[in-house]
């Protein structure tokens, strides 16, 4: 899943849904209205991620559908303050009085606004030069992907999010000036690909600019005289302002480069090494140090191996070789002329039709193992789509949740550029909808208690090592039938495993691009400047996928262990899920209650 947002539907009343009773307890009362508020306030503070939820304007949910984020001083010290002001509020709610779930949710809470206060100390140090979430990325998403036009109304508040776009921009560059005022500095090569990124923007008319085309494309509900005066002023609203503005951001982008270096980890930035920390419990919500999520990732990337070593040894691969080594050498055997077609689809007309119908084909029959596992079958369906054409460069298969209104369909979307080999699909079907991803949210959506907030943030080492879990459960459950799809789970995990090696060696072991390159080919068969890049400007990300399967598979061991024959698979499941996201802290906490009362 690439997005940073998860889904769940809207309520708007103060209602206990799991039991259908209004709570009667004050604080039930208290505490159910400041999730509540708490979310207006943000979303009033944050416009762009309340789009990204797609909040219909039905759902009685507030907020600036014409404006953007804030990024002055004033509006980042806001979003500050608010997380002071709810964690007071919670401080003075008596636990005793609220309900299970309730307490659950404050202390989710409580732990997402405690890490974010910890994170102003390094209110700089994220790098607002980012060739993948840099503002040019995000102001583009939004306008393409999050804001929907159903009328006037809504194409007005597209052109005024276009008009203020320069000064987001400004805004961005005044951030820049003070981060490297305090010497940060994202490594020279991501600074000349921001670039180049926004090079391109400028390169085409603006009638050809995708934030014009994506406007004109979405005026269909609007008559085509009107619709016609809003596309002139899209166009001169780009041309008179915003390529403008893109080109004084360009010039900054040349000052910087001018002054920054080739080291790639932060490391190298002001407290880098407690700044690294603080990345990798923001986005792993593990306690584990920098030196021990490195020292377990070299465990887990040489388990792994050993494992996949004795598969290919099985078929006749074997030798005194890197792994690398070995694993291309298993690769060359799909690509000889008599297996090519057992392992990739021919080219043919229909190819397309063939394999989205083959990734349909297996979501159903998964659907049909989920009671194996689990105890719980979700209404929410997923559907299968190529990837859209403007897309389909940057490689990616991957899962988008529905938005919060339900008019963007939950979406499995599959590259057609690059079509997986055939042993490659289940792994992947499994981790992206079910059981990974799309279980995990139908199941947030259908069963938590409809509190906005919780879907304020992806908490990656939940969600993605929810994800890397069931693609070991399948292997567990025999879901996975020949040695061809078990080596490609096991190389899923690895590349993993891998990552986390080198989010750690970048970030806190001080590796140079290059030795990770190395470390990359030597361990995985191949290596990716792409994918380097994207560790660089994401610290921490990279560790989630593992550290959260393997907390999930502990804790799965330790309920068994003290359970004995009250072990059951599927309310084990259930634990874990039925709270939604929470930091791996939490579901600890979480799956320790299931133990002591089953
Ligand atoms: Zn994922």
């Amino acid at each position: 899943m690439k997005k940073a947002i998860l889904v769940i539907s809207v309520s708007l009343t103060l209602f206990n849904l799991v039991l259908g009773q209004p709570f009667e307890n004050p604080d039930s009362v208290k505490i159910e209205k400041m999730f509540d508020n708490y979310f207006r306030e943000f979303i009033k503070l944050n416009p762009e991620e309340a789009s990204q939820l797609g909040l219909s304007r039905k759902s009685g949910y507030d907020y600036n559908r014409d404006g953007l984020n804030d990024l002055s001083d004033g509006g980042i010290k806001a979003n500050y303050n608010l997380a002071k002001k709810y964690l007071d509020r919670l401080a003075k709610i008596d636990k005793a009085g609220i309900t299970r779930s309730q307490r659950i949710d404050a202390t989710i809470l409580k732990w997402l606004l405690g890490i974010q206060l910890e994170g102003e100390k390094y209110v700089d140090h994220r790098y607002y030069i980012d060739h993948l979430t840099g503002v040019h990325s995000q102001i583009t998403n939004l306008l393409t992907e999050y804001h929907t036009i159903d009328g006037l109304q809504d194409a007005s508040d597209y052109l005024q999010r276009l008009e203020k776009y320069p000064l987001r921009l400004k805004q961005t560059m005044m951030r820049i000036n003070t981060q490297e005022k305090k010497g940060i500095y994202p490594p020279v090569y991501i600074i000349d690909r921001v670039k180049s990124q926004m090079e391109d923007f400028l390169k085409v008319q603006p009638d050809s600019n995708l934030l014009y085309l994506n406007f004109k494309q979405k005026l269909t509900p609007i008559d085509s005289v009107t619709a016609e005066r809003l596309c002139k002023k899209a166009r001169q609203t780009l041309k008179e302002k915003i390529y403008p503005a893109y080109a004084e951001f360009i010039q900054r982008l040349k000052l910087s480069s001018s002054k920054a270096d080739s080291l790639a980890g932060v490391w190298k930035l002001p407290y880098g090494e407690k700044y690294y920390g603080y990345c990798l419990k923001l986005l792993t919500t593990s306690s584990l140090t920098p030196e021990q999520v490195y020292q377990l990732g070299q465990d887990e990337v040489r388990s792994l191996q050993e494992q996949i070593r004795l598969l290919l040894d099985s078929l006749g691969i074997r030798g005194d070789k890197t792994y690398g080594e070995l694993i291309r050498e298993y690769w060359a055997l799909w690509n000889n002329s008599e297996n090519r077609d057992k392992f990739y689809y021919p080219d043919a007309p229909d190819r397309n039709q063939i394999i989205l119908s083959d990734y349909q084909s297996l979501i159903d029959s998964t659907w049909k193992r989920l009671p194996e596992l689990f105890s719980y079958l979700p209404r929410t369906k997923v559907l299968v789509l190529p990837v859209p054409k403007f897309k389909e460069a940057g490689g990616l298969t991957y899962y988008e949740p529905a938005s919060l209104d339900g008019k963007r369909k939950a979406v499995f979307y599959i590259n057609m550029m690059q079509p997986l080999a055939k042993p490659n699909m289940r792994s992947l079907t499994y981790h992206e909808t079910i059981p990974g991803h799309h279980y995990q949210i139908a199941v947030q959506q259908e069963l938590t208690q409809n509190r906005m907030f919780k879907n304020l943030w992806f908490l990656a080492g939940f969600g993605e090592g929810w994800a890397m879990y069931v693609e070991d459960l399948a292997k567990e459950s025999g879901w996975l039938p020949d040695i061809y799809s078990r080596v490609a789970e096991l190389n899923s995990q690895l590349f993993r495993a891998v990552r986390i090696v080198l989010d750690a060696g970048i970030h806190y072991k001080k590796w140079t691009k290059e030795q990770a390159m190395g470390y990359m080919q030597d361990n995985l068969g191949w290596s990716s400047s792409d994918e380097i890049d994207r560790y660089l400007v994401w610290p921490g990300q990279a560790c989630s996928y593992t550290l959260g399967k393997l907390k999930i598979m502990q804790l799965r061991e330790k309920a068994k262990k003290e359970l004995g024959s009250k072990f059951n698979i599927k309310d084990f499941h259930m634990k874990v899920l039925e709270n939604g996201s929470l930091p791996l802290e939490i579901l600890v906490e979480v799956v320790d209650d299931y133990i002591k009362s089953p």
